[in-house]
């Protein structure tokens, strides 16, 4: 099973993405991730990207497509994947349509822009294990230690105001066109994203007949 997890920043991709990644045995590939991973291991490409992602901008077309190109060429991505902030642009689903790549489900979640900000400010991420947290609607057990792993919850760089905002905006301009380019294709499925988060795993799971 190939899936794409599409929505605004803090729609809530990364959190569904580790639910299903659990309950179907396939791996979650996030770009996000391995472009943090990039920045904190300074190579010349994480230091490139950092400051773009720090103005709330997108990554070049070809610098993510190749990244994600040699991801899928890993064992673990034999038996099906879930893409968490991949495709972000036309041309980047262009790409996976040359790679050959045939998606089975576009999950779409929804969310308004005016409940994007209060989501993003309270995210916490784990530097550890990579676990995601929000310091209202997902605590972790003391508020500021990972449950799974123990490390000290942090921050992130693109988590403030000025920069959320201009990520809204980077997602209507570019991301949002590939709901009808999915929606063509008849394999998009939209869940609402404003309810509780155990409501939207429930739509999301039905959306993805895993219940
Ligand atoms: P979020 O979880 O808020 O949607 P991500 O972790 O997916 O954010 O991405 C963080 C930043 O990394 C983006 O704002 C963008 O600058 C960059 N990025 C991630 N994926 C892509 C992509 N597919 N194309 C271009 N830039 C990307
Ligand atoms: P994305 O990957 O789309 O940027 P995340 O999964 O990182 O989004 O979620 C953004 C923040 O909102 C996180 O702090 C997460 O814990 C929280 N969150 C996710 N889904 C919900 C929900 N349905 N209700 C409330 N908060 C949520
Ligand atoms: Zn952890």
């Amino acid at each position: 099973m190939k899936i794409i997890f599409l929505g605004a920043p803090g729609a809530g991709k990364g959190t569904q993405a580790e639910l299903v990644s659990k309950k179907a045995g396939i791996p979650t590939i996030s770009t996000g991730v391995i472009l943090r991973e990039a920045i904190k291991d300074k190579t010349p490409l994480g230091i490139a990207a950092k400051s773009l992602i720090d103005n709330g901008q997108l990554v070049p077309d070809e610098v993510v497509i190749e990244l994600l190109t040699e991801r899928l060429s890993q064992d673990d991505c034999k038996n099906g994947y879930i893409l968490d902030g991949f495709p972000r642009t036309i041309a980047q689903a262009e790409a996976l349509d040359k790679m050959g790549i045939a998606i089975d489900k576009v999950v779409n979640i929804y969310v308004a822009d005016e409940t994007i900000i209060n989501r993003l400010a309270g995210r916490r991420s784990c530097p550890g294990c990579g676990a995601t947290y929000h310091v209202v609607f997902n605590p972790s057990e003391d508020g500021e230690h990972c449950t799974g792993c123990g490390a000290v919850l942090t921050q992130r760089d693109d988590d403030k105001p000025e920069t959320i905002r201009k990520r809204l905006t980077v997602y209507h301009e570019l991301t949002a066109p590939l709901e009808q380019f999915y929606e063509k294709r008849g394999i998009l499925v939209t869940v609402e994203g404003q309810e509780e988060l155990a409501d939207t795993t429930a739509l999301t799971m039905k959306a993805l007949e895993l219940l």
